[in-house]
């Protein structure tokens, strides 16, 4: 398989290739990856494991059970510059998440409705713009049993505040995940 793109961390120790197109793009609001990222949001390219290839370095991890599922989340960073490069799950163990913005080329895959979702709208910060015609998830995308979850789709883009957290919330538990 040939690469289709290349990354790495801030200082360069780190460089890995990608061997396939993203399978989805995940915006993720939730707690966590606020903290990870600094931001608002993280995006996080989802690939197969085996099609991620460390070209240079050694990337340090530090693992944190998550307190939705209860399994382990894996983040892999690079020891001298701080760089946060990607995410493996004790869930889902075939597959990896890529942070988007340490690609070389960010605009290298389409992110389009089709293949894009925001997850945990519920713990967004106020001041996020969610685009319109996106799923958006309350939480994660799946139950703990693995079954999906409602996504709503905003026909016009919205501005997250206390009230549309408090929205989606309803629109949750009307819908059996809260
Ligand atoms: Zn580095
Ligand atoms: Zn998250």
């Amino acid at each position: 398989m040939s690469v289709e793109a290349e990354g790495g961390c801030i200082c360069g120790a780190i460089r890995y290739a990608v061997k396939s197109k993203p399978t989805w793009i995940i915006n993720c609001g939730c707690n966590f990856c606020q903290r990870a990222t600094g931001g608002h949001y993280l995006v996080e390219s989802m690939f197969p494991r085996k099609d991620l290839e460390i070209l240079s370095g050694t990337p340090r991890s530090h693992t944190r059970i998550s307190e939705g599922s209860g399994k382990a989340i894996h983040l892999h960073f690079c020891d001298t510059c701080g760089t946060k490069l990607f995410t493996g799950f004790e869930r889902y163990g075939d597959i990896c998440g890529v942070m988007a913005g340490t690609f070389d080329d960010p605009n290298w895959f389409p992110r389009t409705p089709e293949t894009t979702f925001y997850f945990f709208l519920g713990e967004m910060p106020d001041g996020m713009v969610i685009p319109a015609g996106f799923n958006v998830y309350f939480g994660h995308s799946l139950k703990p049993d693995g079954s999906n979850n409602t996504p709503q789709r905003f026909d016009a883009p919205v501005v997250v505040t206390p009230e549309l957290r408090q929205a989606a919330l309803e629109f949750a538990v009307a819908n059996g995940e809260a």
